[in-house]
């Protein structure tokens, strides 16, 4: 009953001539089963939804202010998201948690404002190695899920991505049953706050890439992946979404 999601973080890369990759991407795979997302640097956002019109792949932001405008020099507002194309947001990264010191009550602004503004919520989660092998994975994970998401989330505005911070672009996964493990914990978790935490989405992140994508979307309670590396090349992102579309 949940629809599988494939979405693709391009951080800080691309230029207008990577854009020919969202076009490759939607025609190999003109009508994929699973929800197709690319979340482009913001220089990229309003040509990309304009080449993705009326095809399957969505586009989504990278990050929005908490507010809805304002002397904000150099951030953007959901609503320009939006206003831009865009029908997703991805919030609370561990790069900008690290980078910009976001904490969880600024995340969980963030969301709201999103959902104000009428856009999905990707509200991202993620132990550190030290936290992991300090056996704290699930009290961090709960902490940030408590703190970061709001009371107004519901399955429709909101997605929840468990990314451990030593995954993500290191090559390096947690093993099936540590992805099982915290999606489990996150769907009981959500359980307690949410009506309908039975529909929210819950994506893996962390270095998915085709040749372990299949045995990540046979985990339990795994609704898709956020990649980032590997959504650069649509062959890449499409032999993960073809892998999620097989799930
Ligand atoms: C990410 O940054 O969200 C991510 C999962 O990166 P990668 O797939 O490159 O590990």
């Amino acid at each position: 009953m949940r629809r599988k999601l494939a979405a693709g973080n391009w951080k800080m890369n691309g230029l207008a001539a990577s854009l020919a990759e969202v076009e490759a991407l939607a025609k190999a795979h003109p009508a994929p089963r699973s929800e197709v997302l690319l979340c482009p640097p913001a220089t990229l956002l309003a040509q990309m939804a304009w080449k993705a019109k009326g095809g399957p792949v969505m586009v989504g932001g990278q990050d929005c202010h908490p507010e809805a405008s304002g002397a904000h020099t150099g951030d953007i507002a959901a609503a320009m998201l939006k206003d831009a194309g865009a029908s997703h947001v991805i919030l609370g990264h561990s790069e900008r948690r690290a980078d910009h010191g976001e904490t969880d009550a600024l995340v969980r602004a963030k969301a709201e404002a999103a959902h104000a503004a009428g856009l999905v919520a990707v509200i991202c989660l993620g132990e550190t190695e030290a936290q992991r092998d300090a056996g704290t994975t699930l009290d961090v994970i709960g902490a940030q899920l408590r703190g970061s998401v709001p009371d107004g989330a519901t399955a429709a505005n909101t997605v929840i991505a468990y990314e451990p911070v030593w995954a993500i672009g290191t090559g390096r996964t947690p093993t099936l049953a540590q992805i099982a493990e915290v999606h489990d914990f996150l769907r009981a978790e959500l359980a307690k706050r949410l009506a309908d935490a039975a529909g929210v989405r819950l994506l893996y992140g962390g270095s998915v890439k085709p040749s372990n994508a299949a045995d990540i979307f046979a985990t339990s309670n795994v609704d898709g992946a956020l990649v980032g590396g590997a959504s650069l090349k649509a062959a890449d992102f499409g032999a993960i979404l073809a892998a999620l579309d097989s799930a």
